[in-house]
């Protein structure tokens, strides 16, 4: 287990001016956030990010819509930190998600679901790497 894992802002929550509240939420969950950056994927960028998705019917939508906007990336530590954020984001679905997550208070749907979440420490590790350098990470 590692402490750290890896967050998008999604465009659909800087679209609507959530990116304030969600760091607020991140922050007094107690993660530290170690690396962050807004910056705006290609497609390319977008389809290589979400390339386990390739073969999946909802990858063409799903790289239209993170190249839609500016993202917030971001490199969260706390203690046990791929499980404890997939707490704090809820579900995929925000049908689904539980009371007091940020995708029950800021996603619309379950394509636009407001935040990325690392689901294991192999992939908080690459995902970081794809964004940040180690000069970047704090
Ligand atoms: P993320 O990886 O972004 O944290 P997740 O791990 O909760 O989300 P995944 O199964 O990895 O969910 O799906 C990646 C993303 O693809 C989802 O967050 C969502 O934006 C999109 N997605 C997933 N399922 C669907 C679907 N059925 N229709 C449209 N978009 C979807
Ligand atoms: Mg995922």
């Amino acid at each position: 287990m590692t402490n750290r894992t890896f967050t998008m802002i999604k465009p659909d929550a800087t679209e609507k001016g959530h990116t304030g509240g969600i760091l607020q939420m991140i922050n007094e969950a107690g993660f530290r956030i170690v690396a962050m950056k807004m910056t705006h994927l290609s497609k390319e960028k977008a389809g290589q990010f979400y390339e386990v998705h390739k073969e999946r019917p909802f990858y063409g939508e799903l790289v239209e819509f993170m190249s839609r906007g500016p993202i917030t990336a971001a490199i969260l530590e706390k203690e046990n930190a791929v499980e404890e954020f997939r707490k704090l984001i809820g579900a995929t679905n925000p049908a689904q998600a539980a009371e007091g997550t940020i995708r029950k208070k800021y996603a619309s749907s379950i394509g636009e679901n407001a935040v990325h979440g690392s689901d294991s420490d192999e992939n908080a590790a690459i995902e970081g790497a794809f964004f940040f350098s180690r000069l970047e990470q704090f």
